[in-house]
């Protein structure tokens, strides 16, 4: 007994020493890497975070929303070869309300109104990437363009299926209760069709509003709404009032770096 508890003694000074520099846990590590592997991701507080607004993936060229799916490809693929780390609507909120910090090289992927190609282009992307990404769809729409059975399949792998509105209207047309209701129709929406009960982001259709808009989305459960307005996110901003970042056909690779690695980003 006595012997035994000197070689384990013995096996406990030896292991603290090892791990004391820094050789043990190395160990462990490259173990742990082999199988799955473990991406080390430091976290930062960033002066602001560029929030990319895409709408459709195609050819249409006279089409300000819209870019091509070769673009589209190579911008996500720079984001993955340089270590871009696209962030939830969570963290982005918990950024701009509460200053917490967020993995480094941080992005936000938006895509708004819902398109087929959302689900054919953008989601087996994501997927393959491991990106976070929005949709914004118009709860009225669906079926159109997207089917409720593609936005589940979206959902269930990790994709954030948001609110855009119950139909792509001006909001700043709108009374407040009308821009309520456009708000609560498409919140039942998502709920019903699928199951998320409380959703808390939303999309202003066009970036339009008026002065009853943030109170209006606010009351009716929505914590963030997202502008069209041109910049990065910053944290102590109105929620109510995210900008965001155009991304189009202009955005080539030299203007897609350059929208996010500076806010003062050229015009195009
Ligand atoms: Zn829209």
């Amino acid at each position: 007994m006595k012997r035994f508890s000197l070689v384990m003694l013995f096996t406990i000074v030896i292991a603290t020493m090892l791990a004391g520099c820094g050789l043990l846990s190395q160990q462990t590590t490259e173990t742990k890497t082999k199988t799955p592997p473990v991406k080390e991701v430091t976290m930062v507080q960033p002066s602001g975070i560029p929030v990319l607004m895409y709408h459709k993936i195609g050819d249409d060229k006279d089409n300000d929303a819209v870019i091509r799916e070769d673009l589209f490809r190579e911008q996500m693929k720079f984001l993955k070869d340089n270590g871009y780390n696209p962030l939830t609507m969570d963290q982005l909120y918990d950024y701009v309300v509460n200053g917490a910090a967020v993995p480094e090289k941080p992005v936000v992927l938006t895509f708004d109104d819902g398109y087929a190609d959302t689900y054919s282009i953008v989601y087996p992307l994501m997927k393959e990437y491991g990106f976070a990404a929005t949709v914004f769809v118009n709860s009225g729409d669906v079926g159109t363009r997207l089917t409720w059975e593609q936005l589940k399949e979206m959902k269930e792998n990790g994709m954030t299926i948001s609110n855009h509105g119950f139909q792509h209207i001006e909001m700043g047309q709108l009374s407040k209760a009308e821009q309520m209701e456009n708000i609560k129709r498409a919140q039942q929406a998502l709920a019903d069709k699928l199951g998320i009960t409380d959703n808390p982001w939303f999309c202003y259709p066009y970036g339009d509003k008026n002065k009853d808009t943030d109170a209006a989305t606010k009351e009716s459960g929505i914590k963030m709404a997202m502008a069209m307005k041109s910049g990065w996110a910053h944290k102590g901003d109105n929620p109510y009032n995210i900008l965001r970042v155009w991304i189009g056909n202009a955005v080539d690779i030299k203007h897609f770096e350059e929208r996010i690695s500076t806010e003062h980003f050229s015009d195009l």
